[in-house]
């Protein structure tokens, strides 16, 4: 059978060592540093993982993203995200790290305007959060070159001054129990990321400015918003 269009091309990140880390989904879990939570207004003690989706092709190394439309309160959040090379469903947390191709350095993008009024209206994150160019990526590490990352700093600066600030020892629910989390709602596949949460400190940011997100021991993400 013909494609009845030309298919899209196959979302992918490139590596750090060379070569394209090829992408399935792209999960973005919420709320899991403490501080964070409690800075958009919710109790960190009192909710389990949750997690929303953004498309494949939302991902971008490219060194400019657009300021996007229907927005007047962009807000980049730093994540350390996670590159699965093994899928699984219902993964235990004791078996979750092997299952773990490699981590890299993402923004989380999001109108945070447009995610206020989903919250306020009961409706889906999508319009905050999904929209093109919306998951910036530096260069993925292999596991194999850097180990399982577990502390260690994270930060955003916008420019060259720092916005935030955490570590990955902060993290509610460390990588394992993530993997395990998401795989017990739906079966994981190779070339799956997962964007682990954002400590706190996010704010807004304008055309013009120079975003850099770092976590140690992982790498880096730099993007101008054009
Ligand atoms: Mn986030």
């Amino acid at each position: 059978m013909d494609y009845v269009i030309p298919p899209p091309p196959p979302p992918a990140v490139p590596v750090a060592e060379g070569g394209l880390f090829p992408v399935r989904r792209v999960f973005c879990i919420g709320r899991n540093y403490a501080e964070h939570a409690r800075e958009m207004g919710h109790d960190p003690d009192r909710e389990p993982p949750f997690y929303f989706l953004k498309p494949a092709d939302a991902l971008t190394a490219s060194p400019t993203i657009p300021y996007p439309p229907s927005t007047g309160d962009l807000h980049p959040e730093v994540e350390l995200v996670v590159a699965l090379g093994r899928g699984g469903a219902a993964i235990a947390e004791a078996d979750a790290l092997g299952h773990v191709w490699g981590y890299g350095v993402g923004l989380d993008m999001t109108r945070r305007d447009l995610q206020a009024e989903a919250k306020r209206l009961g409706r889906p994150w999508a319009p905050g959060k999904a929209f093109d160019a919306s998951a910036p990526i530096g260069p993925l590490a292999p596991a194999a070159r850097i180990g399982h990352p577990a502390a260690g700093a994270i930060t955003l600066e916008v420019n060259g001054e720092t916005r935030q600030r955490g570590d990955l020892s902060e993290m509610i629910w460390p990588v394992p129990a993530l993997i395990a989390a998401l795989s017990a709602h739906c079966a994981l596949a190779p070339g799956d990321l997962v964007f682990t949460g954002t400590p706190a400190g996010v704010g807004p940011v304008g055309r013009g400015d120079r975003l850099a997100g770092a976590v140690e021991g992982v790498g880096r993400v730099e993007v101008v918003v054009a």
